[in-house]
């Protein structure tokens, strides 16, 4: 058997062109178009290219999106008076905050700062709490996409046996959450969990999200499975490669995402369809 690719490069260009055209409507509905800010403390490399990215991507879409840079050396309450400005800015409906922080800065003072209605990347505690409880609200933006990679690519959930590796705030836990609200039965497993094989091999549904090279061969795929990489791990030979061997995986897999081109591209563009919807939620109240 050769899997058949879940190309997340697809998914995410037939994505894009319906969240322009929701763009558009809001656009002339209420005569403005969503506004997203991104805020990154300086001292990250990467939070830079990241940042890029999502502006990049806000302006294919027409979402007025900017980037609040501020210095390596922000304290705890000037980020924080910072992010309550943004929660008060009428015409900023998501708000994003890089990660990592610099050391002396906790992601908690973000999660608890950042309003829940305009929370898009769903890390504060009444996010995570309606997650829990199946109310709607927003949702870690990588779980989100592995969702929106499932439903698109309509593999079969409700009463299949889904088993997702690794158990991190923002993956394993909320797509564990997602994938029970649609019925699944969930598996989390984690750096303790004995025999991993053993289980990986009862999956319908098999998602690594571990950041570990290509830890997931062949011989822990159930043949027929379909098999969702969200792993991204840069290797010594250059490149970036996921969780998952592809290589051995698609021989034995039903469906197999690549990396790159998998979950990757579907990530930001998730969250920009959480600002989407923030930017509709505030101008409907
Ligand atoms: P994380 O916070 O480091 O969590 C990793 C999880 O994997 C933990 O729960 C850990 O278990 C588990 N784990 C580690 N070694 C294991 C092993 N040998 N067997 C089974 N489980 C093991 O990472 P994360 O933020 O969730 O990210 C995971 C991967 O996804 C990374 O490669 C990251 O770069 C990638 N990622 C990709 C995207 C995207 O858009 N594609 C977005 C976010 C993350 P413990 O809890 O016991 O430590």
């Amino acid at each position: 058997m050769t899997a058949i690719i879940l190309s997340g490069r697809t998914m995410s260009a037939e994505l894009k062109i319906e969240l322009r055209e929701d763009v558009q409507r809001y656009v002339q509905r209420y005569g403005q178009a969503p506004g997203l800010v991104v805020v990154c403390v300086e001292g990250d490399p990467a939070s830079g290219v990241y940042s890029k990215a999502i502006l990049k991507l806000s302006d294919t879409l027409g979402v007025q999106a900017r980037l609040e840079l501020l210095p390596a050396e922000t304290t705890s309450e000037e980020l924080r008076t910072a992010l309550v400005r943004l929660n008060e800015d009428a015409a900023v409906h998501g708000i994003i905050v890089q990660m990592p922080l610099p050391a002396h800065l906790s992601q908690e003072v973000v999660a608890n700062t950042i309003s829940p209605a305009k929370d898009i990347d769903g890390i504060s505690p009444l996010s995570a709490g309606k997650l829990c409880l199946g109310q709607p609200g927003f949702q870690p933006s990588t779980a989100a996409a592995v969702m929106e990679m499932l439903e698109r690519s309509q593999t079969p959930l409700d009463g299949q046996h889904v088993v997702v590796l690794g158990r991190s705030n923002v993956v394993g836990k909320p797509l564990a959450l997602l994938l029970l609200q649609k019925h699944a039965t969930v598996t989390v497993c984690h750096s303790h969990t004995h025999d991993l094989p053993s289980i990986t091999r009862q999956a319908d549904v098999l998602v690594a999200a571990v950041g570990r090279a290509r830890m997931v061969t062949a011989e822990m795929v159930r043949p027929g499975a379909t098999v969702i990489d969200v792993g991204t791990n840069a290797v010594p030979e250059g490149g970036i490669v996921g969780d998952i061997d592809f290589a051995s995986v698609e021989k034995v897999a039903g469906a197999a995402t690549p990396t790159p081109g998998g979950v990757g591209p579907l990530t930001n563009v998730l969250l920009l369809k959480q600002c989407i919807r923030a930017a509709w939620q505030q101008a409907a109240q």
